[in-house]
């Protein structure tokens, strides 16, 4: 494997920068990579290697004129979330079968104007809504990631999969991700990297294929907390074109990182301990706490009450907005279409071949609680606690500056080993869903390993726009847990059972 691969964002900037390689160079060693990754990963679903070697074409000739932008030649993955004009993006539904669209999204125009390299659209759960990437209609991505002694695949944690594999398997030096109740934070945790989901309105949502509007939001998932910092500056803009993003400056974040945390008061939520969490999660938190006390920072327990709520209300605000959000995959206005007898069975036979099951299971959750009757109940209910837990927050945060977490309750797990109770899966978002709820900014950084050596994650949640001071703590953790590594590359030396990539072809026949 190419040692460029291996380069933190920052130091393949400062290599390019210059001189010592090419942004050709850093460009297809990548995709070297990438190509005797993705059989056993399948962390990209569309590479795009012509358009990789295009856009690093144009990076070197601005870097030769000395005019480098500054993001030039930085190979990227990006989620099939965003929508990347010419390149299919279907937030691996197959409802959306091979759609194109026709703009670009404000992200990964950012992203790209800042001389980014994209190297295809990466893995995910079905328009984002899972924990291990298995809801994609283009198969499971696998955790590079391995237990002790062990070749069982592991999830990746989702529905970020692909971008966080892509990360941790060194095939992309960072991805875009996109987080509505943890997705960029949980998959981070079970790869060993670094997820930041930023203050809700931070990151346009425009050309993101919408999940819950209320509580997606993009970020990065990268290597090291510097390198969130770098990404997220050049993700990060006001939009006019998304109502909902915010119109205040974009700070230089990776100036904050090397600003002391002395004095600093970092929140313990005594809530967060919850009923049977595992003795290893619990010790992870000891250690964070310990880090922050030797880094000059003082300790402070707090109070979260409404914590408990948070899961049960999320499940009932994240599929509601999504059964309004996703009426549009009617067959007729974009990608797959199954004719029927007349529209009304074609929109049936469509909607029911197009979505995968637990799709379907929360638009049938998030049409009921919407309903006549039912509204009142549960969503109004569900809206009121959510008030509730951003009370909670704003408490806390007269007291202190940033809070300290687990990030997940356990490390990656099997493929396959979750699929039967859905509240199993969704318990995995216990410590990451309140952030979203009340859509503040929280990191999830690599603190150490299991038992049987898998990533674990310890989470800092920041004040709202306040992301300097949640990558300046994150910046604590990783320097005690000590950087990155990477997972040891079985798939080089392994024939891996490839986990091809599968649309049904129903779908795909009848694709218009
Ligand atoms: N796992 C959560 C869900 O399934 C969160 C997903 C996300 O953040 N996109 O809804």
């Amino acid at each position: 494997m190419s040692e460029l691969t291996g380069l933190t964002l920052a130091e393949a900037r400062d290599r390019l920068k210059k001189k010592e390689i090419t942004a050709h160079e850093l460009t297809e060693a990548h995709i070297t990579a990438l190509e005797a990754a993705n059989t056993a990963l399948n962390a990209y679903i569309v590479p795009t290697p012509d358009k990789a070697l295009d856009m690093a074409k144009a990076s070197d000739e601005r870097l030769g004129k000395g005019k480098g932008l500054p993001l030039d030649g930085l190979p990227l993955g990006i989620k099939d979330l965003y929508c990347t004009e010419g390149v299919r993006s279907t937030a691996c539904s197959g409802i959306l079968g091979d759609f194109q669209p026709v703009y670009e999204s404000t992200v990964t125009q950012n992203l790209w104007a800042a001389g980014a390299v994209m190297l295809g659209k990466t893995n995910m759960d079905e328009f984002a809504m899972g924990s291990s990437n298995e809801t994609s209609a283009y198969g499971s991505c696998v955790n590079p990631w391995r237990a002790a002694g062990s070749d069982k695949p592991l999830v990746p944690g989702g529905s970020s999969g692909g971008s966080a594999s892509a990360v941790a398997a060194r095939i992309a030096l960072a991805a875009t991700a996109s987080d509505t109740g943890g997705s960029i934070r949980q998959p981070a945790a079970f790869t060993g990297t670094v997820g930041l989901k930023p203050t809700y309105g931070r990151c346009s949502r425009r050309g993101m294929i919408a999940f819950a509007s209320s509580l997606d939001q993009a970020g990065p998932i990268t290597r090291t907390v510097q390198d969130a910092a770098i990404m997220l500056r050049h993700m990060a803009s006001y939009d006019p074109k998304d109502s909902t993003s915010a119109n205040r400056k974009v700070p230089d974040y990776e100036k904050a990182l090397s600003e002391k945390v002395k004095g600093l008061k970092i929140g313990v939520p005594k809530e967060y301990r919850i009923d049977g969490m595992s003795a290893e999660i619990d010790e992870l938190w000891e250690r964070g706490i310990g880090w922050y006390k030797d880094a000059g920072a003082e300790i402070i327990e707090i109070s979260l009450p409404h914590t408990k709520y948070a899961l049960p209300a999320y499940y009932i605000v994240a599929p509601a907005e999504a059964s309004s959000n996703l009426a549009r995959y009617d067959g007729v206005r974009y990608g797959a279409r199954v004719n029927g007898k007349d529209i009304i069975d074609m929109y049936e036979e469509t909607r029911s071949h197009g979505f995968g099951a637990e799709v379907k299971r929360r638009l049938l959750i998030g049409t009921y609680v919407l309903s006549a009757g039912y509204y009142d109940a549960y969503y109004i209910k569900a809206q009121k606690v959510r008030t509730l837990i951003q009370r909670d927050f704003n408490e806390a945060f007269g007291k202190v500056d940033a809070i300290l977490t687990p990030a997940t309750p356990s490390a990656a797990f099997g493929v396959g080993e979750k699929g039967g109770d859905p509240i199993e899966m969704y318990l995995n978002d216990i410590f990451t869903v309140t952030v979203n709820m009340a859509g503040l900014p929280g990191i999830s950084v690599p603190a150490g390993r299991s038992g049987d050596g898998l990533p674990l994650g310890l989470q800092i949640i920041g004040k709202a726009f306040d992301e300097e001071t949640v990558l300046k703590a994150g910046q604590v953790i990783e320097d005690a847990a000590g950087r990155y590594e990477a997972p040891e590359a079985w798939w080089l030396s392994e024939t891996a059972p490839a986990k091809k990539a599968k649309v049904t072809s129903k779908t795909k026949a009848k694709t218009s």
